[in-house]
């Protein structure tokens, strides 16, 4: 009995000391990001000191990763997921994450769940988050380890997030974290007056620009080109 409380608290100190050791690799990432943000930059309307990085603070990333990538989740680079798929790189993260402006009250639909880690990091900054992902085991997992994080404003769901998710919307502001050819005309139909898109658009397996699609209170839809990235593809059949 004595050895058995022995190994349990050896067990617990053990995982103990891999928590704080992922928190310091966690805190040393948002100081990489703020150094990065301001040298990447020199632009006005791309700012990376807010709310994004506050929240990415507290999202544990290594708990959304395959095993074998844990010990690379606080590096500044997307990672294998499986599937063929990735979790973005974390300065991306941060720049959709701030571009849409995130609001306590915004309800945001996200395109592309993948590990959760993007969903987890708007769920900490808005009321609630729909998340659709097209492939069923990436899916169940991301519904599962965020319901282990404790998210309750995380709403997932099986689907082509090409087409939205109508019976939610319109949503306050839309990410969309695969590559499309074009913005799909359902996400814009299905974006509130005065609200954001950030959306990667470009060829399927080379670089595409991030835009930034804003409509206004009269239904007009203004898009800035906001810097080149590479997303794997927004699959689908349409
Ligand atoms: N946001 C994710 C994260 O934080 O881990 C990263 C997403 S990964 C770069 C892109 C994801 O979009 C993949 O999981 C892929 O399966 C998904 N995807 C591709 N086409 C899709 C579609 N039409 N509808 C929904 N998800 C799609």
């Amino acid at each position: 009995m004595k050895v058995l409380a022995c190994l349990l608290l050896f067990v617990s100190g053990v995982a103990c000391a891999a928590e704080a050791d992922y928190a310091l690799a966690r805190a040393a990432l948002i100081d990489e990001l703020e150094l990065y943000a301001r040298q990447a930059h020199g632009r006005d309307d791309i700012r990376i000191d807010g709310p994004a990085l506050a929240a990415m603070a507290r999202v544990k990333r290594h708990k959304l990763v395959p095993a074998s990538e844990r010990r690379f989740a606080y590096r500044n680079r997307p990672l294998p997921i499986g599937y063929g798929q990735t979790i973005s790189q974390p300065y991306i993260v941060a720049l959709m994450t701030e571009l849409i402006e995130p609001d306590g009250d915004d309800v945001v639909l996200e395109v592309g769940t993948g590990s959760g880690y993007q969903a987890a990091v708007l769920a900490e900054l808005v009321k609630h988050v729909y998340s659709i992902e097209i492939i069923a085991a990436l899916a169940i997992r991301a519904e599962q380890d965020l319901r282990e994080l404790g998210y309750q404003n995380i709403t997932t769901r099986l689907g082509d997030g090409y087409y939205g998710w109508e019976e939610h919307g319109p949503f306050d502001a839309i990410v969309v974290t695969a590559a499309a050819t074009h913005v799909p005309p359902p996400l814009i139909a299905q974006l509130k007056p005065g609200g954001r898109m950030v959306i990667p658009v470009g060829s399927r397996f080379m670089t595409q620009q991030l835009l930034l699609l804003e409509k206004t209170d009269k239904g007009e839809v203004i898009t800035r080109q906001i810097a080149p990235v590479r997303f794997v593809p927004l699959t689908g059949e349409h």
